[in-house]
This record gives structure tokens, sequence and C-alpha cells, in this order.
């Protein structure tokens, strides 16, 4: 039944997604506080040591 494979493969993204969501990732927060490692400044949300400014500026990811 393709409705049946279709309900299962919908259910397995869901499963997969929510375990990605709950992992904690201790090396990509999702922002932090600190100075920029570009230009310098202090920003509330650096992620990856780079503020979004910097980020965009030199397309970190
Ligand atoms: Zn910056």
């Amino acid at each position: 039944m393709a409705d049946d494979i279709d309900l299962a493969q919908a259910c397995e993204e869901l499963d997969r997604e929510a375990a990605i969501a709950a992992r904690p990732s201790p090396k990509l927060a999702p922002g932090v506080p600190g100075d920029c490692e570009y230009c310098g400044e202090w920003f509330s949300r650096l992620v990856g040591g780079a503020c979004g400014f910097c980020r965009d500026r030199y397309k970190l990811p």
C-alpha cells in the first residue's frame, strides 16, 4: 500500500527532526554573547565566534 509507505516515511522524517531538535550541540551553539572574533565588537549573539554582520560579510555558515 503506497499510503502506508508514505505515512511511515513521514513519521521517520518527524522522528529525525525531533531527534535533531532535541540533541544539544555544544560546538555550534545557537548563539552566545561575547566579542566578535572578526570585528571585535561585543554582541549578545555570536555564532562560531562571529556576529551576524561578520557572518554576512565573510559568508560564514
Ligand atoms: Zn563582527
